[in-house]
């Protein structure tokens, strides 16, 4: 029939504004921003750099490779490699970024940068409450603005963050049976290298050790007895 649709759909949004008055799920808005709906574990917005601890110049697990700089498709990422080196998540000099910020005004939220980066440094933020009053210099996310900790990362993407310290813990632990197994390698081909130098340098060979003059394998030259005269 012609319209039954449309009173299906009325009875539901009366069904639910009367309902409304006693039972508070029936209730779809929210008083934003007092009240906030919870945002679902796959929600994105922009980019963010994650550190490990407290400190975000040491915990910093960018290594300004420049892989999601070349990979962003609108290249809106600007990095500047550091002269030096600091320590990484294994213990393992690396460099850091000395400058590095994203145009919010011009990324698209796209992810690439996430996906490229090999060092699980680069995650989407959730944070969507980033209007400013100037459009140019503002919406320039700076590497301080960028910091986050991993405690944060966790409130975020709580599963996801999970499964990427597992990760990382792995790859560490990877890692250090690596340095292990090289170091026991190099102690035991040491103590070879010194049990061969203390060794005698005398050989014995093999015609002393039979009291033949003959070549090995040669057959013995027989002795023959002088006639008696
Ligand atoms: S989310 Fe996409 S557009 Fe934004 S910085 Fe990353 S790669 Fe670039
Ligand atoms: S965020 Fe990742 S891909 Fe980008 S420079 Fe840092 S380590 Fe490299």
């Amino acid at each position: 029939m012609i319209g039954m649709g449309i009173l299906k759909g009325m009875a539901v949004t009366l069904r639910n504004f009367a309902g409304s008055y006693f039972d508070k799920e029936r209730l779809i808005t929210v008083q934003y921003p007092e009240e906030r709906n919870p945002l679902p574990e796959n929600y994105r917005n922009f980019p963010f750099l994650i550190y490990d601890g407290n400190d975000p110049h040491a915990g910093l697990r960018c290594v300004a490779c420049q892989i999601c700089e070349k990979e962003c498709p609108p290249q809106c990422i600007y990095i500047i490699k550091s002269k030096d080196k600091k320590p990484d998540y294994v213990g393992k000099p690396q460099f850091y970024p000395a400058v590095f910020d994203i145009d919010i005004s011009v990324c698209m939220s796209c992810q690439i940068c996430v996906e490229v980066c090999p060092f699980e440094a680069i995650k989407m933020d959730k944070d969507f409450e980033l209007s400013k009053r100037e459009r140019f210099d503002n919406l320039l996310s700076r590497k301080e603005q960028l910091s986050k900790s991993n405690e944060y990362y966790h409130k975020i993407h709580p599963i996801e963050a999970v499964t990427v310290d597992k990760n990382l813990a792995d790859a560490a632990a990877a890692a250090e049976a690596k340095k292990k197994a090289a170091a026991e390698a190099a102690a035991k081909a040491a103590a070879a290298k010194a049990a061969a130098a203390s060794a005698p340098s005398s050989v014995i060979s093999p015609e002393s050790a039979t009291g033949s003059t003959s070549a090995p394998g040669e057959k013995p030259a027989e002795t023959t007895t002088p006639p008696k005269s």
